[in-house]
C-alpha cells in the first residue's frame, strides 16, 4: 500500500542502510536522527512566519543522510511510526522551547511532515492530542503536510485528518501540483493549505502569459477560490521571489531565504531578525 512512495526516493545516498533496518530503529532509539528547520517567510516583509520541521539520520558511515535516503525504508518497513512519532515529538518540544525564549519573534506555526502510514495507526490522533498537550503547544500553530502523491493512497484513514482538524491542527498539502488527480484530491481531502512544488516554483514563465510562470499562477488562483492558504517552496532567487509575490503568494520557503538550519541556528535566526 506505499507503493506511491516519493519519487526519486533512495536516490541520496544508494540504499543506505537498506540491508540492515534494524540500523535505523537502534538510530532512532539513540538519539541519531535529528531535525533541522527551514524558515518559511512573509513575501510581503521577509518576517518570519513559520519553519518546516526536516529529519536528518546521522549515520556512523554514511554521516548525514538526507531524507529521501532512509523516509522510503521507514515506510516499507513501518519504522516510519516511531521515526515519526519521535519528528513529532521533538518538533514540538523545540517549538514550545522558542515560543517560551523568544516570544513574538518565534516562527508562529510549524509544519511537520507525515506519511498516511502514521495517519493509519488507530491512535495517531490520540498521540497527537497528549504530545501537544504535554508540551503545552497551541494546535491552530502546527501544520500537518502530506504530499500530494501520498495522499492519494489515504483511503479510510482520511477520517483521521478529520479528527487531527477537529482538534485544531491544519493540513497541507505538500509538492502541490505534481499528482495525477489534483482536482479530485482537493475535494475529497479536508486541507488548509498547498504547497506550491519547487518545480512550478521554478518554472521559467510563458511568453504567452506576461512573463507569468503558468503553474504558479493557476495554483494560486485555486487556492483563493478555495480559500486555502498556498506557500511556495524551493524559490532559490530574488527574481522567482517577487514573481510569487506578484501572483498573490503571501509566503515562501527556499534557498533564497534560507537552507533548512539545527534549531540552534534558527535560534540564531530568530535573536537576528527580532523585531
Ligand atoms: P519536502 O517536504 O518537499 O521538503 C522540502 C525539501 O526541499 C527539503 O529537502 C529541503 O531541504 C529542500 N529545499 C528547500 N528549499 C529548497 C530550494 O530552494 N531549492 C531546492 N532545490 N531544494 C530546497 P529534504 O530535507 O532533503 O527533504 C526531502 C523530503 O523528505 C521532504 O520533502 C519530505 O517529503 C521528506 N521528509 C523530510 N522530513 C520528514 C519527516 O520528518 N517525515 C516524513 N514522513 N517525511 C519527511
Ligand atoms: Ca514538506
Ligand atoms: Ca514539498
Ligand atoms: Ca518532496
Amino acid at each position: 500500500d506505499c507503493a506511491m512512495s516519493e519519487l526519486g526516493g533512495e536516490k541520496g545516498v544508494a540504499g543506505a542502510g537498506d540491508d540492515h533496518p534494524s540500523q535505523l530503529r537502534e538510530a532512532i532509539d539513540s538519539g541519531r536522527c535529528f531535525l533541522v528547520y527551514q524558515p518559511i517567510v512573509s513575501l510581503d516583509d521577509g518576517r518570519l512566519v513559520g519553519a518546516e520541521a526536516l529529519v536528518r539520520w546521522d549515520h556512523p558511515v554514511h554521516g548525514v543522510l538526507p531524507p529521501d535516503a532512509f523516509i522510503p525504508l521507514a515506510e516499507r518497513t513501518g519504522l516510519i511510526v516511531p521515526l515519526g512519532r519521535f519528528v513529532f515529538a521533538d518538533a514540538c518540544r523545540q517549538f514550545a522551547a522558542w515560543d517560551a525564549r523568544h516570544g513574538a519573534a518565534a516562527p508562529a506555526v510549524l509544519n511537520i511532515n507525515v506519511s498516511p502510514r502514521e495517519l493509519r495507526e488507530a491512535d495517531y490522533a490520540g498521540f497527537v492530542a497528549e504530545t501537544l498537550t504535554l508540551h503545552a503547544v497551541d494546535p491552530a500553530r502546527i501544520v500537518l503536510e502530506i504530499t500530494e502523491s501520498m495522499a492519494l493512497t489515504l483511503g479510510p484513514a482520511t477520517a483521521t485528518l478529520e479528527r487531527l482538524r477537529a482538534l485544531g491542527l491544519r493540513i497541507s498539502l505538500d509538492d502541490f501540483g505534481t499528482g495525477s488527480s489534483t482536482l479530485r484530491l482537493l475535494h475529497d481531502c479536508p486541507v488548509d493549505e498547498v504547497k506550491l512544488d519547487r518545480s512550478f516554483t521554478q518554472a521559467p514563465a510563458s511568453p504567452s502569459g506576461e512573463g507569468r510562470p503558468p503553474v504558479a499562477a493557476a495554483v494560486i488562483q485555486l487556492a483563493q477560490a478555495l480559500r486555502l492558504h498556498a506557500v511556495a517552496e524551493g524559490v532559490e532567487t530574488p527574481e522567482q521571489a517577487e514573481q510569487l509575490r506578484s501572483l498573490g503568494y503571501r509566503s515562501a520557503q527556499g534557498y533564497h531565504f534560507a537552507r533548512p538550519v539545527p534549531a540552534a541556528q534558527l535560534t540564531e535566526w530568530m535573536t537576528d531578525r527580532a523585531p
